[in-house]
């Protein structure tokens, strides 16, 4: 089973770029509520340029329940994120949890 459902760590630790043609806006997914605006060209993920970073997106507790309120509608970023990758168990280290190993 994923340790992600019981994680979360990488929505609450880095920004999430992603083109505006994600965007529900100009004819992607992601809903426009949750993105701000970067360039002409790019939006991020609400909150995730906040100190500390958490997306807006997340719901419940990092480290125990949590889960992505967009899941379906989230943008490249997130779906290329890797479970077990060297960004990911930074993430983890930033919020004290355990690396993944066997990945
Ligand atoms: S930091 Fe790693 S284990 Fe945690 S939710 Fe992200 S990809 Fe999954
Ligand atoms: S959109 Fe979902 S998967 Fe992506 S950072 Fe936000 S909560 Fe995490």
């Amino acid at each position: 089973m994923s340790a992600c459902t019981s994680c979360g760590a990488c929505c609450a630790s880095f920004r999430v770029d992603f083109s505006v043609f994600e965007t529900q806006e100009r004819g992607g997914s992601v809903p426009d509520g949750l993105v701000v605006e970067v360039t002409s060209s790019t939006r991020r993920m609400r909150g995730t340029d906040h100190t500390p970073p958490r997306c807006a997106a997340l719901t419940g507790k990092i480290g125990a329940t949590i889960a992505c309120g967009i899941y379906e509608w989230r943008p490249s970023p997130c779906r290329e994120f890797a479970e077990g990758s060297d960004a990911c168990n930074r993430a983890r280290n930033r919020h004290g949890l355990a690396a993944l190993e066997g990945f």
